[in-house]
């Protein structure tokens, strides 16, 4: 029996690791399908991300292999079985409003400010460190542990998909993507896109036309900022009055203005993980109150009545008649992420629903669709993943609970969430750390960071996860 003073052995290599970090968070990761290319599916810049990992753990004596760009691994080890451990190197857009520039990196009172500096690259180099310090001590084992590193987390998982057609699938294995303790049930995931064509309508007299109606980057995030462009004779003045007014009432933040092609207003949500819908400001779902009070064409006035009647004040999916919770994985979830409408053009929508684990994907989407088809929308895309459960008593959850009580002192409860993490894409795999109890939640937001003591902590702990589960 070894007895390693893990946190000691993850101190030993602080400097490095930091340094080592920052480089990485660094690479602006961001999926640019436009600049993708052989061996960059993603854009030059997630390779570039994905290559950097790779060569570290070339350097160090790995085994490495880079898949086509979609995915890579860093492997150590010997034996029959396969120990999993998955990241992303892929991170959402930066937005708007950081203190530091999100992509030069800065430590400040202890955190480190960066985009993906929880989500997902600091935990991705935490677990770097954790198999480099495994490796260094030279610890016996008698499967092998594996770092997978994904590049399309963030969008639509094309990596994993990718990797796994080609790649042997670990016997068990975990992500550090979400919350300590350990997640051992997350709830199934539907990104749907919902589109129509806009029919011919002109804006009769006092009307305004919905020319544009623009918001959100990623179904996944809560929309912050929705801007909308309107055209015709109205009266200019009362539509500015009747914008203020809204934006004094509902303390929000936003504006009109009269330019050469009409009037044009915009308005700022907030930010927040498409998981937790209700706690950011959804600044379409805002934008449509707003114009719920404004005279629109007839096509106009549908795409808004449509969100109103079914998505505003519905984070929990009871306007679609879709609620639903069970007491382990909670209540189902709709983030309404992507808007769109051109007048005589196309009419969309994306949302993100996350259901607990008693629902059926299928049935909700028919219930979706069969409210939405009233006002000309089809559903265009369906991204389904069902929800993924790990039993309590499994070997996985033994030793992952023992380790993480070991190194914290406290009881590792089971979690579930909404999030998806890479952990469904194992057969048997959880999510475990890197946020602690208590901690804020800054993934996908801006001014992201992660407090760089947790970091060395959260090393520490995988470290020790990953012996435990190769030894
Ligand atoms: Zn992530």
């Amino acid at each position: 029996m070894t007895e390693v003073a893990w946190y000691d052995e993850v101190l030993k290599r602080k400097d490095e690791m930091l340094e080592e970090l920052k480089e990485f968070l660094a690479i602006e990761s961001v999926l640019d399908e436009a600049d993708s290319g052989l061996g960059a599916p993603f854009g030059r810049k997630i390779a570039e991300a994905l290559e950097y990992m790779l060569k570290l753990g070339e350097r160090d004596g790995f085994k490495t292999k880079n898949v086509d760009g979609y995915a890579g691994h860093i492997e150590y080890g010997e034996g029959e079985e396969l120990i999993g451990v998955l990241a992303h190197v892929d991170v959402v857009p930066a937005g708007d409003g950081w203190t530091s520039p999100p992509f030069a990196p800065e430590i400040r009172d202890g955190k480190l400010y960066a985009r993906g500096a929880i989500d997902d690259k600091g935990p991705a180099m935490a677990a770097y460190f954790a198999l480099k310090i495994v490796k260094e001590l030279g610890l016996p084992l008698s499967k092998r542990a594996r770092l997978i590193l994904g590049g399309d987390e963030e969008s639509q998982w094309r990596c994993m998909a990718h990797y796994f057609e080609r790649e042997e699938m670990p016997t068990m294995g975990f992500s550090p993507d979400a919350d300590f303790p350990i997640i051992s049930a997350e709830k199934g995931l539907l990104d749907l896109r919902f589109a129509g064509t806009n029919e011919k309508s002109e804006a009769k007299d006092g009307e305004w036309k919905l020319v544009q109606f623009k918001a959100g980057q990623r179904v996944n995030v809560v929309p912050d900022l929705a801007e909308v462009k309107l055209a015709g004779e109205g009266d200019v003045f009362e539509l500015k009055e009747k914008v203020q007014d809204f934006l004094l009432t509902h303390r929000i933040q936003g504006y009109a203005e009269e330019g050469n092609e009409g009037v044009t207003i915009s308005i700022k949500g907030r930010a927040h993980h498409g998981s937790e819908p209700e706690k950011g400001l959804n600044a379409a779902l805002e934008m449509a109150r707003l114009l719920a009070a404004i005279p629109l064409d007839s096509a106009g006035r549908q795409f808004i009545e449509t969100i109103n009647r079914y998505l505003v004040d519905s984070f929990f999916g009871e306007k679609l008649g879709i609620a639903m919770e069970d007491e382990f994985t909670g209540r189902l979830t709709v983030n309404a992420g992507i808007f769109s409408y051109e007048a005589e053009g196309e009419r969309m929508i994306r949302l993100n629903v996350r259901y607990p684990k008693s629902g059926e994907g299928e049935k909700i989407c028919e219930a979706i669709e069969e409210k939405l088809a009233d006002d000309h929308f089809r559903i265009t895309e369906i991204d389904h993943k069902p929800a993924h459960f790990v039993e309590p008593d499994h070997s996985l959850i033994r030793i992952l609970s023992k380790v993480y009580e070991e190194q914290t002192g406290e009881k590792a409860e089971l979690l579930a969430i909404g999030g998806g993490t890479y952990a469904r894409v194992l057969d048997v795999g959880v999510a475990f750390g890197p946020l602690f109890k208590g901690r804020e939640e800054t993934a996908h937001q801006r001014d992201e960071h992660i407090v760089v003591e947790d970091l060395l902590k959260a090393t520490a702990i995988y470290a020790q996860a990953i012996y435990e589960l190769a030894k």
